[in-house]
């Protein structure tokens, strides 16, 4: 497995420390830093750790200005370095400046609450009241006037520059929260703008609190299109208007996606739609290239490409002959009872075709092209593949909601070609994965868990400017899915989820464009 201590792993967006990295990670840091010092064995700290974590994706778009990290103190290693925080009781949760100074213990919060969403606030009330020198990534939280945007609009040269007003009450913390999630993106600024600001309620003839407006002007301003007025929905739609991008990635240009004459053709595709050939791709790629990195194939391994091909010939929702090779397959890896096979004999048979008997023969991505060769492609198609096996097994009335998880735990682990993928992915499928009882819940579990890793990766440098890793599906795609809580915290609608995941990854709804 991956970097593992205590409650967190490498996988979790919090920092882990150590007496190697403590004094580099919380010590004159040009970001603050929210520190648990937490006991591996102590109760409370392990029903703590799950809002920790989600805290942490949560803001994960804000580390330049502040981020979290954890130390279990329970570790002797780490026993001198709570000894110096004067640590007494656990989880004690240290807000540490920015550019705080070595002999620094930072700031105790007391009496903290367990829910992500006043952890979020109160990470506000930090930074707003942070003493100065502040972080330098964090832009201004502080609400704005009329004056001040007038002068604004008058002395800066904005091209590409959206301005986003966030209209909303005093108390209210979505301005904050969506300035602080725009925080890496560039071509945009957003402030906040009070409802008591009569002078810009009245200009633009605000009546709804919260609300946003895009203003370019005193007569050129709209208001923005969401569907629900709240935040996660007001960052993603500010994160996709034109020209606002990631500071360091280029505004993806319509460009990349035509090629030229000796470079394999772009195929325009359907974004609601999955489609065959990259399921098709997907085995391809992973019976004849990624399987034969393995001359010999025995142990683990083999069981691992036992249950895959064995969940494939029960559920790829294939065109006959690609079943009837699955099949095939299958029986002959089931003839095989050594305790090990050859690669060059498990190809051979992957070889024998017939008119009504065949497997594809080469990769052709549709809805996992690249806007460039290195990006998406097979680990896309992976993903999709193992979407759509869980969904055939609800399809055609499993009942082991284990079956396809484990086919696909197993084959991430042994054959997966991204090594720290497979390290990943194995830190979550221990975390949880065998809770997982019914084959509904199993289509739910690797959504979810799919989305941790959109967030984690979102803003690498791996994705494709063309196709930015969202919590998926976005509003735009499945609008049900969405809701807000009481609170006006976003939270995803589960039975809508799982019925737009039914729908999107079902057998009737593939395309088959672009087969041979
Ligand atoms: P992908 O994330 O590959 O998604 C493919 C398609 O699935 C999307 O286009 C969308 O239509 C759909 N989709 C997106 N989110 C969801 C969801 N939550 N539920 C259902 N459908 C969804 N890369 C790394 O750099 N580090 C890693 O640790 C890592 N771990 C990985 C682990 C596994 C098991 C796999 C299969 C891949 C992993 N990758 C990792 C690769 C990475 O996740 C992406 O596959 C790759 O960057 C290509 O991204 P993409 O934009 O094509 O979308």
């Amino acid at each position: 497995g991956g970097v593992r201590s205590g409650l967190y792993t490498d996988s979790d967006q919090v920092a882990i420390l150590t007496p190697d990295n403590v004094d580099a990670v919380l010590f004159n840091s040009s970001s603050a830093t929210l520190t648990e010092f937490y006991a591996s064995w102590c109760g409370h700290c392990i029903a703590f750790s799950p809002v920790w974590k989600r805290l942490a994706l949560d803001i994960k778009e804000w580390r330049l200005a502040v981020q979290l990290a954890a130390i279990d103190c329970a570790a002797e290693s780490n026993r001198e370095v709570c000894i110096r925080f004067n640590i007494k009781g656990y989880p004690s949760l240290r807000f540490i400046p920015a550019f705080s100074s070595s002999d620094s213990i930072g700031e105790d919060i007391r009496a903290f609450s367990r829910d992500v969403t006043d952890l979020r606030h109160l990470i506000i009330d930090k930074l707003e009241s942070h003493k100065d020198p502040g972080p330098p990534a964090c832009p201004p939280l502080e609400k704005t006037s009329a004056r001040e945007i007038d002068s604004y609009v008058e002395n800066s040269r904005r091209q590409n520059q959206n301005l986003a007003l966030v209209f909303e009450e005093e108390k209210s913390y979505v301005g904050r929260e969506v300035i602080l999630d725009l925080l890496q993106y560039v071509n945009i600024t957003v402030r906040r703008v009070l409802n008591s600001e009569e002078e810009l309620v009245s200009r633009l003839g605000v009546t709804d609190f919260p609300s946003v407006y895009l203003y370019n002007t005193h007569t050129n301003y709209s208001r923005l299109k969401v569907l629900k007025e709240a935040r996660v929905f007001y960052s993603y739609a500010l994160q996709s208007l034109p020209g606002v991008v990631r500071e360091g990635q280029t505004p993806p240009a319509a460009r990349d996606l035509i090629r030229n004459k000796t470079e394999e053709q772009w195929r325009p595709f359907n974004k609601t739609r999955v489609y065959m050939s990259d399921l098709e791709s997907a085995l391809h790629y992973s019976l004849r290239v990624e399987v034969a990195s393995h001359s010999v194939i025995n142990g683990t391994d083999l069981t691992a490409l036992r249950h895959y091909i064995s969940v494939l010939k029960k559920y790829f929702p294939g065109r006959p002959p690609v079943k009837n090779a699955l099949k095939a397959v299958n029986d002959w890896l089931q003839d095989q009872k050594g305790t090990s096979i050859n690669y060059s004999d498990f190809r051979a048979t992957l070889k024998t075709t017939s008119p009504d008997s065949y497997l594809p023969k080469a990769v052709r991505w549709v809805g996992c092209q690249g806007s460039k060769p290195q990006f998406r492609g097979f680990p896309c198609a992976m993903w999709t593949l193992f979407h759509t096996l869980t969904v055939q097994a609800v399809e055609t009335g499993s009942n082991d909601p284990q079956e396809v998880l484990q086919a696909m735990r197993r084959y991430v682990g042994s054959f997966f070609g991204c090594r720290p993928c497979a390290d990943h992915f194995q830190n979550m499928a221990d975390e949880s994965m065998d809770q997982v009882l019914s084959p509904s819940t199993a289509v739910l579990w690797l959504w979810s868990r799919h989305n941790r890793v959109n967030a984690r990766l979102a803003g690498e440098l791996s994705e494709d400017p063309h196709f930015p890793k969202v919590q998926w599906p976005p509003p735009d795609l499945c609008v049900s899915c969405h809701s807000l809580k009481p609170s006006g915290e976003h939270t995803w609608l589960l039975p809508e989820v799982l019925a737009f995941l039914k729908t999107y990854y079902s057998a009737q709804h593939l395309s088959h464009d672009y087969l041979s």
